[in-house]
């Protein structure tokens, strides 16, 4: 379970001038949603994601996760909440130099995993996501919806118990969308990984997420169940 709990985030920029990204912004994510951050741009979506990952700490409040102040962790507990929590950058953050197997295996290398290990994972990744044909492949001959696939292999390496999705499918045609929810549906399903996306767009949220916030101008505007939050057409 993560608890956002007044959340706050302020960037400064110089001496006088300061954007609150997030202000007081609280909600829950249990076990096994498939949970929806939405917003328009410029709402606060990225820097809430990047608070969860810990990759920016908040200004004020805090993020629970299984009742531990995410701020607090230090060393050894930090690595290992860096490793069950997985994250699928917007743009995919994929090393173009490196194959598709070298990308996937990076975190587990980074681990101090053997490269005999790695390999054995790495082939149960992509045939998770559905690309153990392109082990070899470079991500310049991949298509976006391939490369997502990278990107969410690479990112459920650790075994993460928790996804985070930055604007998963924004850059894809529909039918890719409906290939790439479909298999963070299954990422749910089979492997009970608690998955979070950020996105601006409603039918992401109606066709996958079981529950939502809405983000509007840096605060929490409303949230629950996404078919009480949203009518069905
Ligand atoms: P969204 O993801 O919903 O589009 P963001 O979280 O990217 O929104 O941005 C929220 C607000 O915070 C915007 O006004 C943005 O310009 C500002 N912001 C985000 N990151 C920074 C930063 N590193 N420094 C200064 N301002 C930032
Ligand atoms: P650096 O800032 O040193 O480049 P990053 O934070 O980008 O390090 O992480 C290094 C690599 O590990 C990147 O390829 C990134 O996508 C991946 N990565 C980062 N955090 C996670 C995570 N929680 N789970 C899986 N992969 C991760």
């Amino acid at each position: 379970m993560i608890q956002i709990e007044n959340l706050t985030k302020v960037f400064k920029s110089g001496t006088d001038s300061e954007v609150t990204a997030l202000h007081n912004v609280s909600f829950t994510i249990e076990d096994g949603d498939i949970f929806g951050i939405i917003g328009m741009s410029g709402a606060g979506k990225s820097t809430l994601l990047r608070c969860l990952s810990m990759l920016e700490r908040p200004t004020s409040g805090r993020i629970l996760q299984d009742g531990v102040d995410l701020a607090a962790l230090r060393g050894r507990a930090l690595i290992d909440a860096h490793r069950r929590t997985g994250v699928v950058f917007q743009g995919y953050n994929l090393l173009m130099q490196k194959s598709v197997r070298q990308n996937v295996a990076f975190p587990l290398r980074l681990a101090g995993a053997k490269k005999a290990d790695a390999d054995a994972r790495v082939d149960e990744l992509l045939e998770l996501v559905g690309l153990a044909d392109k082990a070899d492949a470079y991500p310049a001959q991949l298509s976006g919806g391939q490369r997502q696939r990278v990107a969410i292999a690479r990112a459920l390496a650790t075994r993460p118990e928790v996804l985070l999705c930055d604007e998963p499918t924004s850059a894809l045609d529909p039918l890719t969308t409906g290939q790439v929810l479909g298999l963070l549906r299954s990422i749910n399903r089979k492997l009970g990984v608690t998955i979070v996306i950020i996105t601006h767009e409603i039918s992401v949220v109606r066709s996958i997420c079981n529950k939502v916030a809405v983000i509007d101008a840096a605060q929490f505007a409303e949230g629950g169940r996404t078919d009480e939050i949203f009518d069905r057409p």
